[in-house]
């Protein structure tokens, strides 16, 4: 006789043996060895933690099906953002145009001319793919891409700023979400900041005193996340820009998000362009791209010839720089900025942007009856007035009038019947992103493209 223990060891199949049953054998062809034998290990470390335990085939076969489909799963995947924030930084800022992910793909699976001149012997320039585009597009001399609008700014402050002050008024000391503070950018870009002036006024006196023997750059940072209200003084880019070249030294404008075009002529609230900046007398302009530009995450510097050249040189521009996926997508969008009648319906950061408020509120009745189904008895869900941003740092306070549908539970508390809603809706095929807002589950149907398929997964949602 065994005693209990020993029998259920016993019970416990070998890692050999099961290796060897034909369906494993199946799984190991489609998933590799490596991947199966940690799920038949974990699958038989759990049994070994039963009191009891007894093999089940079917259990097991099932479990490592599960499982494995589980492991292969991508883990980025696309979302349905319905938050009301159009650039949404921890959804991946901004929706690339089609035209942008075919550039991606074709020179993604093919060798690309990256830096190869097709037309000479000369070694081509990473940049110059796009930088046709971007010196039409701003009025500037040259232009740069590197990794991020964060990168943009290191690399402008380390090549031109280097053991050298650099003034930047009291006022514009931002912190962006993620931890892009300028002066921690400044210090380790190995310039000095020279803070200017107080929090809520800036003069020109206060640069033209703070400007001594060590100045190597006067910088203006657009206070994008943020506005200063009230008894508030800060200096034109132009005044900056005169005072900048009086002193043999270059004026650089950090403007964050970097719209190409007016916003005006789409009826939206003005947002400064590089094409401004630089007319005011700005030496190098930095932006995002994949902010309201709505191409892919890019840092872009345009200016002066001379000073791009320069930054070129810097040999920490290499570390930086992009590969050739954002390369093509952000050629494809910059492309399509040559045509602004047009820009309107092929970008889908500018389409979601100027949505009517009246379409978007038709979409909701229309999208009502089914979401009430979906819902049944377990709550209800009325079409709503709200407010959309736009969202990374972009015009803070401005607000886009929009429409939604509000879920609200049927029991006495409805602000964790709130969150259980949201939580189902993350939890569908392609999870559907909301917000919590007055005790209720808010979506935001501004951002919606693809209604069809946002209705046809309806039915897996499970409250
Ligand atoms: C967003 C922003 C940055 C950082 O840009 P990333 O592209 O996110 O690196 C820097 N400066 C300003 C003013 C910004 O708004």
């Amino acid at each position: 006789m065994l005693n209990p223990a020993a029998a259920a060891r016993r019970a416990i199949p070998s890692v050999d043996r099961l290796l060897n049953d034909s369906r494993v054998a199946a799984l190991v062809s489609e998933y590799g060895r490596p991947l199966v034998l940690e799920t038949v290990r974990a699958f038989l470390d759990a049994m070994r933690a039963e009191s009891a335990p007894a093999f089940d085939d079917s259990q097991f076969i099932e479990y490592c099906t599960r499982e494995l489909a589980k492991l292969t799963r991508l883990s980025l995947k696309p979302v349905i953002n319905l938050t009301g924030t159009v650039l949404h930084t921890n959804l991946g800022r901004a929706v690339m145009p089609k035209c942008a992910a075919e550039a991606v793909m074709r020179v993604m699976t093919q060798p690309a001319n990256v830096e190869f001149d097709l037309e000479g012997a000369a070694r081509g320039e990473r940049d110059s793919h796009i930088e046709r585009w971007l010196t039409r597009l701003t009025g500037a001399e040259a232009a740069i891409v590197v990794n991020n609008n964060a990168a943009a700014v290191y690399l402008v402050l380390n090549t031109l700023g280097m053991k050298k002050e650099v003034l930047v008024s009291r006022g514009e000391l931002i912190e962006i979400g993620g931890a892009f503070r300028i002066p921690d950018i400044m210090s380790r870009s190995g310039c000095r900041l020279r803070e200017v002036g107080t929090t809520n006024r800036t003069h020109l006196k206060d640069y033209a005193e703070a400007l001594g023997p060590r100045a190597g750059a006067i910088m203006k940072v657009h206070t994008s996340n943020y506005v200063i209200q009230g008894f508030t003084a800060s200096v034109p880019e132009a005044a900056l820009a005169t005072l900048a070249h009086d002193n043999a030294l270059p004026f650089i404008v950090d403007l964050g998000s970097g719209m190409l075009v007016n916003l005006e002529d789409y009826g939206l609230p003005h947002e400064p362009t590089p094409r401004e900046a630089l007319a005011n007398g700005a030496d190098l302009v930095t932006f995002s791209g994949d902010k309201l530009l709505g191409g892919p995450q890019a840092g872009l510097i345009v200016g002066r010839r001379e000073l791009i050249a320069r930054i070129r040189k810097n040999p920490m521009k290499r570390a930086l720089r992009v590969d050739k996926m954002t390369l093509a997508a952000l050629e494809a969008v910059l492309q399509l900025y040559s045509n602004p009648t047009r820009l309107k319906d092929e970008l889908p950061t500018l389409r979601a942007l100027t949505r009517a408020p009246a379409d978007i509120e038709s979409q909701a009745q229309r999208l009502l009856p089914a979401i009430a189904a979906a819902l049944g008895d377990k709550a209800t869900a009325r079409v709503v007035e709200c407010a959309s941003q736009i969202g990374s740092g972009s015009l803070p306070v401005d607000s886009l009038p929009s429409a939604g549908i509000a879920i609200e539970g049927s029991g006495k508390n409805k602000s964790s019947a709130a969150q259980r809603f949201a939580a189902a809706f993350r939890a569908l095929p392609v999870p559907v992103i909301g917000r919590v807002r007055d005790a209720a589950f808010m979506i935001d149907l501004r951002c919606l493209d693809d209604e069809a398929a946002f209705v046809a997964q309806l039915n897996e949602l499970k409250l």
